[in-house]
């Protein structure tokens, strides 16, 4: 069975969804096979490994909402041994529209069940925010990996984030842990940065990666081509940090 690990943090734009892609593409790389599901509206991981959002026709929101089976709703990419479970913009109404229903919380754990057979891992891109696709996520994981960004105020809101998993922890998933805190967009020629590495990892301690992801001019270019950066630019420092991070995360067991 597959080790599902939920990629989390209700702030937008710290990685979450680079990580998503980069770590699923380069577990698959060393011949792992890897699904990757994008529970985001915004479909970000979806385009980000290369499926056009266009070309859809049903989306997690039918698996979620319709309770359709996930393997009539996942697609393979040109990437070998990784697939994907893709997001459109019709999930955003699913928060809503899972509100009124049974076992909301556990809709996406029931799906994958069904599938985690074909996998070694499943990777999940969450939406920035703590509610019930974010829930679904950390109720179907045995992991969460916490990208946290090198910036002013990282630690902000990660309290928040904890309460949630502790919640999770308690009524909806006992065995929840946390996979790690990802440090990610260092600027390495900055003090700041490596002001909040020690910040976090006096918070965090041994639960921080050792691999520690820079500001990578190929990284942020990489989505625009739907490539992970394994196949935009494999020497590029980007794809040899993801490449260190998929290691660090197979040791984790
Ligand atoms: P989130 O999913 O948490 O909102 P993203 O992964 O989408 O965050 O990242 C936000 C933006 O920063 C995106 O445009 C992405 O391409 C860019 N980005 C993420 N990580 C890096 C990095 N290490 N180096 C350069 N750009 C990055
Ligand atoms: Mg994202």
């Amino acid at each position: 069975m597959g080790r599902i690990i939920s990629i989390a943090n209700q702030k937008g734009g710290v990685g979450k969804t680079t990580s998503a892609v980069n770590l699923s593409a380069c577990l698959a790389h060393v011949g792992n096979r890897v699904l990757m599901v994008d529970i985001d509206p915004q479909g970000n991981s979806t385009s980000g490994v290369g499926v056009d959002k266009g070309d859809v026709d049903q989306c997690i929101y039918n698996v979620l909402v319709e309770e359709c089976g996930a393997e009539e709703v996942i697609v393979e990419t040109s990437m070998p041994n990784l697939d994907v479970l893709p997001s459109t913009i019709q999930l955003a109404g699913a928060e809503i529209e899972l509100v009124p229903t049974i076992s909301r919380e556990v809709r996406l754990k029931k799906a994958l069940e069904e599938v985690s057979e074909k996998y070694d891992y499943i990777v999940i891109d969450c939406p920035p925010s703590l509610g019930l696709l974010t829930l679904n996520s950390l109720t179907a994981s045995h992991s969460v990996l916490i990208p946290v960004q090198c910036e002013y105020y990282a630690l902000e809101g990660l309290s928040q984030l904890l309460n949630t998993v502790r919640l999770v922890q308690k009524h909806l998933n006992h065995d929840l842990v946390i996979e790690g805190v990802l440090l990610t967009m260092l600027d390495a020629r900055t003090n700041l940065g490596i002001q909040v590495i020690d910040e976090v990892k006096k918070y965090f301690r041994e639960k921080v990666f050792q691999t520690v992801i820079p500001r990578n001019v190929r990284l942020g270019e990489a989505p625009s081509y739907g490539e992970p950066i394994i196949k935009y630019d494999a020497r590029s420092k980007g794809a040899q940090v993801y490449v260190d991070l998929a290691e660090e995360v197979v040791a984790n067991g």
